[in-house]
């Protein structure tokens, strides 16, 4: 089944989901101002696939049930869908100019088909059968999945049981007849309030001693025991004023994170896909971070895309369009930005089967790919800065442009004195230029600067975490011989 938008929103209102902001419960968290955009990006993934102009990209045939069903929930069975899944990233950037969330579940599902069905293989456990019931009730219901991983981690130079508290490390308390007791959370969760569900992995490999933190699971986003602690954005609290338009930039969508909670949360057994497989840990891991790094060659492109947009409208609206230097860092934007997506394409092209039978991104490149972001849009976003001017961030309020209050000598208004002063290129109202200042605004600076910054550094893993293994996957031994080769030295 393919849920529409509409019916993703009245889903979401079924749900008992606790969520906390500012201190205080939120029950109404569907329609709150804060909250609402980053819903309407999630609406948006099932929106599309019922638009057959984009039915190849968002949609695919499942290999559980040969059902047509959301890419989003879908286990790649090819290149070609690896490539789709990209492009379908992009696209859904490209919509709407932030982080959609939904992609942490498929890269989840993924990650944990293949890993699954290896633990299995080494121990005669029956992980992977449970994960693929699992997998087809998400599949059969078009499931928002938050997949899960990074623990809050305390200090860093010791290992999750050596931690002062050891509830810094989601670890499992109690095991039982019939399931597990988890503890623990997991820091800056994209999408976990609007998902319908969790889907649980460890955060890093694991010692036998830590094996208590060697867990995978899902749990209904209500359940007992699990909330949630709204993250706050830069310039949040402009959603709030009343009747915020121009102001908010993005106005209709946005991302979202949390602190999610596991205050002794119980899972059935048929819902747990690793217990204590430490040795397994490293793997999922590494293939969950592998597959959200191809993403990253796919959405922040997207982003990118409108970012640069709204760049050459400021160009226009500022009547510098036709200077060389302005069009040379247009070039350079595209440039920097289309060589993320080589990137996003390049892993997904050279991808392979695992043992059971989806397919993997090559690592190598997908790291490399998710390098190349901690650092492009940072620059994208210094030129979209450079060309939009000061204005930006310098411009009065929406509420000044639109003040009837007397203040000139001739009896002009403060909105008529900010739109006289603040026209740029002629037969441009003053509105639009100021939306487009607010949008590269938002994007640079505001609520968007998570999704598209921040997020470009330290969502998917840190730098370093990606320079660890394109240490481990670069080779240069090989490398060397090619040298010693053709320098002669034997
Ligand atoms: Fe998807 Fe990108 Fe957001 Fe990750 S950062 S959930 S890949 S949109
Ligand atoms: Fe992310």
């Amino acid at each position: 089944m393919l849920m529409t938008g509409d019916q993703y929103i009245e889903s979401l209102r079924k749900l008992k989901t606790r969520v906390y902001m500012f201190g205080e419960k939120v029950d109404n968290w569907v329609d709150h101002p804060i909250i609402r955009p980053s819903i309407n990006s999630v609406k948006m993934t099932y929106d599309l696939a019922h638009d057959p102009e984009y039915a190849d990209l968002m949609t695919a045939k499942s290999n559980l049930t040969g059902e047509v069903i959301n890419r989003f929930c879908h286990l790649h069975q090819s290149t070609d869908d690896l490539r789709k899944k990209v492009k379908m990233q992009r696209l859904l950037g490209q919509k709407t100019g932030s982080c959609f969330q939904r992609c942490v579940g498929m890269d989840a599902f993924n990650a944990l088909y293949s890993t699954t069905y290896e633990i299995d293989e080494k121990y005669g456990t029956e992980y992977h059968k449970r994960f693929v019931e699992y997998l087809k009730y998400v599949q059969e219901n078009d499931l928002t999945v938050d997949g899960a991983m990074t623990d809050p981690k305390g200090d860093r130079s010791k290992s999750p049981s050596q931690q002062e508290d050891p509830d810094l490390y989601v670890h499992v308390v109690e095991k039982r007849d019939d399931g597990i007791v988890v503890r623990g959370a997991k820091a800056h969760q994209t999408g976990s309030i609007n998902s319908h569900e969790h889907l649980i992995m460890p955060t890093i490999s694991l010692p036998e001693a830590d094996k208590a933190y060697a867990v995978s699971f899902a749990v209904p986003s209500d359940v007992e025991g699990l909330f949630m602690i709204y993250g706050r954005q830069s310039c949040d609290t402009r959603k709030l004023e009343e009747g915020a338009d121009v102001d908010l930039g993005n106005k209709e969508f946005g991302g979202q994170e949390a602190l999610v909670v596991f205050d002794d949360v119980f899972v059935p057994w048929e819902r747990v896909f690793m217990c204590e497989e430490w040795d397994f840990a490293g793997m999922l891991v590494e293939r969950f971070a592998g597959y959200h790094r191809q993403s990253y060659g796919g959405c922040k492109v997207g982003v990118g895309d409108v970012l640069i947009g709204a760049a050459a409208l400021a160009a226009d609206y500022n009547g510098v369009s036709k200077t060389s230097h302005v069009k040379d860092k247009l070039i350079e934007m595209t440039h920097l930005n289309e060589t993320l997506y080589c990137c996003g394409i390049a892993c997904s092209s050279e991808g392979y089967p695992t043992k059971a039978g989806n397919y993997e991104i090559d690592m190598l490149l997908a790291n490399v790919c998710k390098q190349n972001v901690t650092r492009f849009p940072y620059e994208i976003v210094r030129l979209a800065e450079d060309i939009a001017g000061g204005l930006m961030v310098t411009m009065p309020s929406e509420k000044d442009f639109k003040s009837d209050l007397k203040v000139g000598k001739k009896g002009e208004t403060i909105g008529e004195l900010c739109n006289k002063f603040f026209k740029g290129a002629s037969g441009v109202p003053t509105e639009h230029r100021m939306r487009i200042l607010r949008f590269i605004e938002n994007m640079a600076l505001g609520t968007a600067a998570v999704g598209y910054r921040t997020e470009s550094m330290h969502g998917a893993g840190s730098p370093q975490a990606q320079r660890i293994m394109i240490a481990r996957q670069g080779n240069i031994e090989a490398k060397k011989e090619l040298a010693k080769v053709l320098a002669g030295i034997k």
